[in-house]
C-alpha cells in the first residue's frame, strides 16, 4: 500500500469557488482530479505549472440527478487511466429567509442538493472507491451545523446532516479502506460573495467577531484538503474539522 493515495479524486463542485480551489491543491500535491459542475467548466488554473494543470479535467454533471452521477463516475477511470481513491463532496447552495414562512420546496431543495446529493454521490463512487482499497470521502460542511444562525433553517439543517452523514459512512465503511472526513468551513471570501464581505458593515462585523481577524481564502480549504489526502494512516475518520478563525467557539 502507497504511503500517499495516488489516483483520480472526483471534485463536485470543481468549477468555481471553493471546490476551484480543492482541485487545483490536490492537483498542486500530485493527485489527478476530476471536476464536476452542471456547467462542466475547468477551474481557472493559471498558478498551476503545465504538469499540474494536465492532472486537471473538468466532466458535466448535476449532482442531484442520480443518472448524471452514475455517468460521470463511469466515465472518470479511463481520464487518466488510474484508480479513483477520492471524492470531495463540495458542491452545495445556500437559501435563506425567515422560518416562519420558508418555503417547504425551498427547504427540499437545499435538503437534496447539499445532504441527499452528498449521499447520492458517495453511494456512487462507493465500488470505485473500495477497489482503490485505501480511499477518502472529504465532505465540505460548514460551521453553521452547530449554530442557530436566523434565516438559514435549510441551510443549517442542511449542514448538520453533512455531519451525521459523515459519521455514518466513516463507520459503515472503515473496513473497506475509506475515510470519511467532514470539513465545516466559516465564512470564506470567494467570488461569489467578495464585494459582500468587503462591504463596510459586514466587513466590521467579521473583523469583530472571527477571532482570528477576519474571513478565509478558499485556498485554505484547499490546501487542509490536500493535506487530509496527504496524511498517511486512516485512524482520522468520521470527524468534523471546523476551519472558522475560531468564531463558532467564540462567545
Ligand atoms: P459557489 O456557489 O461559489 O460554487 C458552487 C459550485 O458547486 C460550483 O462549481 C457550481 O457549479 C457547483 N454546483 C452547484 N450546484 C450543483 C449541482 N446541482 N450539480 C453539480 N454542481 C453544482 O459555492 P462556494 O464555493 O461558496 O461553496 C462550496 C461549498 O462550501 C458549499 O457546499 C458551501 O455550502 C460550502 N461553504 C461555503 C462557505 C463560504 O463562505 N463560501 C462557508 C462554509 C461552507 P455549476 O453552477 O456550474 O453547477
Amino acid at each position: 500500500m502507497p504511503e500517499f493515495k495516488q489516483g483520480t479524486v472526483v471534485v463536485t463542485g470543481g468549477s468555481r469557488g471553493i471546490g476551484a480551489s480543492i482541485s487545483l491543491e490536490l492537483a498542486r500535491a500530485g493527485l489527478h482530479v476530476a471536476c464536476l459542475s452542471r456547467s462542466g467548466e475547468l477551474p481557472d488554473a493559471g498558478g498551476l505549472d503545465t504538469a499540474a494543470r494536465a492532472r486537471l479535467t473538468a466532466l458535466r454533471c448535476d449532482i442531484t440527478d442520480a443518472a448524471s452521477v452514475q455517468a460521470a463516475f463511469a466515465a472518470v477511470p479511463a481520464l487518466f487511466g488510474l484508480q479513483v481513491v477520492g471524492l470531495v463532496n463540495n458542491a452545495g447552495i445556500h437559501l435563506q429567509g425567515p422560518s416562519a414562512s420558508f418555503p417547504i420546496a425551498d427547504f427540499d431543495r437545499v435538503m437534496q442538493t447539499n445532504a441527499a446529493s452528498l449521499l447520492l454521490a458517495s453511494q456512487v463512487a462507493y465500488p470505485y472507491l473500495r477497489e482503490a482499497g485505501s480511499a477518502l470521502i472529504v465532505n465540505i460542511g460548514s460551521f453553521y451545523d452547530k449554530l442557530g444562525v436566523r434565516g438559514n433553517v435549510a441551510y443549517c439543517a442542511s449542514k448538520a446532516a453533512v455531519g451525521a452523514i459523515s459519521r455514518c459512512l466513516a463507520v459503515e465503511w472503515a473496513r473497506d479502506g475509506i475515510q470519511v472526513v467532514n470539513i465545516a468551513p466559516g465564512y470564506i471570501e470567494t467570488d461569489l460573495n467578495r464585494e459582500e464581505m468587503n462591504e463596510g458593515a459586514l466587513q466590521a462585523f467579521l473583523k469583530k467577531r472571527i477571532p482570528t481577524g477576519g474571513p478565509a481564502q478558499s485556498a485554505d480549504i484547499g490546501r487542509l484538503s490536500a493535506m487530509l489526502f496527504r496524511l498517511p494512516g486512516r485512524f482520522l475518520t468520521g470527524e468534523t474539522i471546523y476551519i472558522d478563525g475560531g468564531q463558532g467557539m467564540a462567545l
